[in-house]
């Protein structure tokens, strides 16, 4: 039986992996030079920076297939965030991880004792009744103020999501809210394409021939970039793209209307004296910054990360800002930045397809991914583990 997988990102990584232990062939052929998908990390000047703020949230259901990911060395963030607002930063430390977070969020303004009932309400109750609401309209018909609703939930979410009014479906966002409640927030140490090779690890990396980009997918073989030819019985595509590569007969345009979030990030290398590191800081007046993180280098010496959602501000503009909310900077060089424009996809439609986190195109075409699952880590895992189940 000849599997073939386009994709090397953790979607066609998890299908590779699941295959191996079945002990069923398969190839994977990727465009890029590099495996990973949409995890990547750069070294650059002696500091791992990746490719867009991304974290682990170490309790993703799916991680059960790759319990070593969990194994890795991690930076952990602290369970909570600080708020900068009228001039002042405010630290608010979750409650259920951290019992001084009761007493923290006492003293930011706006955030009333309502709010603080309804989150513990929200993240420990069961499911809504009604799934069609939009997540925005929920959380304002579950009675949260307008300020808590605009400075956290999404003044952190945006970041998240990459998305500023929330549009992703109530389920998915609810589970992701109780995630970040209860699990650990971790960044690998030595940056996020680790998972990738931890799942690397378990996968024979001769059955994957990078800087090959499909070009044409026929009924039963692709043209490559390459001028190659390689047949299949069985073809696992693992972005919705491929689907543009179709020849007529089977093309079915399902996917032409899936867009993306993008992010721009940046990263400097700032000196600064008394700053807490390793804690997301958040500021929902900024239409620069969605949010930043300090990581230690040395005393006073730290990577800062910043992620954006304004695709029009330049480095500059965020430094300037930078130096408007923090005093006591002695330099900030600015080390790298990346765009990402295709970052997570809308997939209204496709949210959890039908159940299942896959689709069956054809007899002998699949297509699996975050885009037909959830936009994480853990929505690409999932599709992979679930379209392999069918395909072997
Ligand atoms: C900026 C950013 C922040 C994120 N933050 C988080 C986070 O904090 N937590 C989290 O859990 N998730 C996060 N994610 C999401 C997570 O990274 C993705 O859900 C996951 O990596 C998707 O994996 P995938 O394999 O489904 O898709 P991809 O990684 O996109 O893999 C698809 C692969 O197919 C290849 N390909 C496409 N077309 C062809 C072709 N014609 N021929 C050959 N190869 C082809 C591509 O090159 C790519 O390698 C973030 C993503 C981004 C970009």
């Amino acid at each position: 039986m000849r599997n073939l997988i386009i994709g090397s990102g953790i979607t066609g990584l998890t299908i590779g992996k699941v295959l191996t232990n079945k002990k069923i062939g398969f190839k994977i052929l990727e465009s890029q030079s590099e495996i990973g998908g949409r995890l990547q990390t750069s070294l650059i000047s002696g500091h791992f920076v990746d490719v867009g703020f991304q974290v682990l949230l170490r309790k993703y259901p799916a991680l059960k297939l790759f319990p070593e990911i969990n194994e890795l060395d991690f930076m952990d963030m602290k369970s909570g965030f600080i708020i900068y607002k009228n001039g002042s930063f405010y630290k608010i430390l979750n409650p259920l991880r951290n019992i001084l977070g009761l007493i923290y969020y006492n003293k930011f303004p706006g955030f009333s004792l309502k709010d603080k009932l309804l989150l513990i309400k929200i993240l420990t109750l069961s499911k809504p009744l009604n799934k069609e609401i939009k997540t925005l309209e929920y959380l304002e018909e579950y009675g949260f103020s307008k300020t808590f609703i605009n400075d956290f939930f999404i003044s952190f979410f945006q970041g998240v999501f990459l998305d500023t009014k929330l549009n992703v479906p109530l389920d998915y966002f609810l589970f992701i809210l109780r995630l970040f409640s209860y699990s650990k927030v971790s960044i690998p140490i030595g940056g996020i394409s680790k998972i990738t090779s931890v799942i690397l690890d378990k996968i024979d990396k001769n059955k994957i021939i990078l800087n090959t980009e499909v070009i044409k997918v026929l009924e039963n073989k692709v043209l490559c970039s390459d001028g190659k030819e390689i047949t299949f019985d069985k073809l696992i595509c693992t972005s919705h793209m491929i689907e543009k590569t179709f020849i007529k007969k089977i093309n079915k345009d399902i996917f032409k209307d899936i867009k993306y979030n993008g992010t721009l990030c940046f990263y400097y290398l700032i000196k600064i004296n008394n700053i807490e590191d390793r804690i997301i800081y958040l500021f929902p007046k900024s239409n620069n910054i969605s949010s930043l993180y300090f990581k230690k280098i040395k005393e006073g010496e730290y990577l800062l990360c910043i992620s954006s959602l304004n695709k029009n501000c330049s480095y500059l503009d965020i430094e300037n800002e930078i130096f408007s909310y923090f005093n006591k900077i002695d330099s900030i060089k600015l080390l790298k930045s990346f765009t990402v424009n295709n970052g997570l996809p809308i997939m209204e439609n496709f949210y959890k397809y039908k159940n299942k986190s896959f689709m069956k195109y054809s007899d002998n075409i699949f297509f699996a991914g975050d885009f037909l699952s959830t936009p994480s880590l853990n929505g690409a895992i999932e599709s992979g583990i679930n379209v392999s189940e069918v395909i072997s």
